[in-house]
């Protein structure tokens, strides 16, 4: 993974699209930067007996159009200036799929492969008492990202509800269905960058019942990409898959169901019989025709952007490509499907469980399925259209798209 620094990215991604827009100068300054940003101590006893004190975040990147809405990061990577990035990515993703929502993030240095459950739920409920006064359903709403899971959720929204003494399931999205989680949660995020594929392979009439892919991630969304990719694009061979510890390759292609199955049993795609090795530096630069991202920042940099031969490339992950990555694939033709879009099935699932949590009734999966394929599908014309008019490539399109509809709700606020 590159080491550039994730908020200077945003930043400059920000740049650009400003420029193209020709953004006044003080809404400019203002989208550049968080709103508000909170740091918290987090002390914790181990089961050892011991305090250890931990390092957690939550930033409010904007909420002109809505209260601050965005994932709990547990990673020991984490710093303010991944939270910060992720943030303003969330800020960009809601305005995109257009949800009444702004962007927020959160994250907890720390490692939870070396964590047991006990210490977990006294991490999450630590961090809740620390940044509880600055979440609920009109302020701020956390949700899951890397390494923070449902139950996680669970022992968070507990903690919110101790102390303030009543009901506030819509505090934080991700939830167990049995206490307020929506049906559809689960594979959201590969679910909407399945249909933004169906959408792009149309737009470029790719024939994708027949197109090879490759995932580069093999968490939430990556697993749930090897299997909705055939259910909703009707086929297509699944080639190589990776996590942190390596990758396999099958010339033959890899049974989607069997590998998510061996994964979960396992912990690890490793050794999964009739397959090769491979690294993940190698799989994304597969001769295959979709390439889903779905593991972590900086993966597609200027090293090895002009070696990518996927025609599509669907970010799953938060922030793959840096931006000299992104001119080198449009120039070479390719159609980058970007994060804030391609990934934005989470946080549209996380907003209906939010609407279904405050009107405290509750949607069919269908319901859910339907309601995302249209916000999607809108989201993704959208960009697509803004793309051809403005000849631009397609992550300058959605930023163009996001950033008027939040620079407009600055300004009728008269912020700006
Ligand atoms: P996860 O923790 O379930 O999975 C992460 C996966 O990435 C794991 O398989 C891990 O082994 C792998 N990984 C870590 N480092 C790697 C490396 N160097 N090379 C290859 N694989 C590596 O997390 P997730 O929820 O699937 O999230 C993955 C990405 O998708 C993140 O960027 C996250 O921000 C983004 N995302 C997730 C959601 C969601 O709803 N889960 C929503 C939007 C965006």
């Amino acid at each position: 993974m590159s080491d550039l620094n994730p908020f200077k990215i945003a930043q400059q991604q920000l740049d650009e699209a400003a420029k193209k827009l020709g953004l006044d100068p003080a809404t400019h300054e203002l989208l550049r930067w968080p709103q508000r940003e909170f740091r918290f101590t987090l002390p914790v006893r181990m089961d050892n007996g011991r305090i250890k004190i931990f390092h957690g975040y939550r930033v409010q990147y904007n909420h002109a159009r809505g209260p601050t809405k965005g994932g709990l990061r547990w990673h020991p990577d984490e710093t303010i200036d991944t939270v910060r990035a992720l943030a303003a990515w969330m800020t960009w993703k809601c305005a995109v799929v257009n949800i009444p929502l702004g962007g927020g993030k959160g994250g907890v240095t720390c490692n939870p492969k070396e964590l047991s459950d006990n210490e977990k739920e006294r991490l999450a409920r630590a961090y809740i008492r620390a940044v509880a006064r600055e979440l609920g359903t009109h302020r701020d709403i956390p949700a899951p990202d890397v390494y923070t899971t449902p139950q996680i959720m669970a022992w968070m929204m507990d903690e919110f509800e101790t102390i303030h003494g009543e009901a506030h399931p819509g505090v934080i999205t991700g939830k167990p269905i049995p206490i307020g989680g929506s049906q559809g949660r689960g594979d959201a995020t590969a679910r909407g960058g399945a249909y933004v594929v169906r959408e792009a392979a149309r737009a470029i009439k790719l024939d994708v019942t027949n197109a090879s892919y490759a995932i580069q991630g093999f968490g939430n969304a990556g697993q749930f990409a090897a299997t909705l990719h055939k259910e909703i694009l009707g086929g297509g061979r699944l080639m190589a898959v990776s996590d942190s510890r390596g990758g396999v390759i099958s010339k033959n292609g890899l049974d989607p169901e069997e590998i998510v199955k061996y994964k979960l049993e396992t912990g690890k795609v490793e050794g999964f019989p009739d397959t090769q090795p491979i690294s993940n530096a190698d799989l994304l630069e597969l001769d295959v025709d979709i390439l889903y991202p779905s593991a972590l920042e900086g993966a597609i940099t200027e090293s090895n952007a002009a070696k990518i031969k996927a025609k599509v490339i669907c970010e799953l992950a938060n922030g793959p490509t840096t931006p000299a990555a992104d001119h080198i694939l449009h120039q070479a033709g390719k159609l980058v499907l970007p994060d804030f879009l391609a990934n934005a099935g989470g946080v549209t699932v996380s907003y209906f469980e939010l609407v279904q949590n405050m009107y405290n009734y509750y949607w069919t999966l269908d319901d859910v399925h339907r309601q995302l394929d249209a916000r999607m599908t809108d989201a993704f014309a959208a960009v697509f259209e803004t793309r051809e008019r403005a000849k631009v490539h397609m992550r300058l399109a959605a930023y163009m798209v996001a950033v008027t509809r939040v620079a407009e709700a600055c300004k009728l606020r008269g912020w700006v």
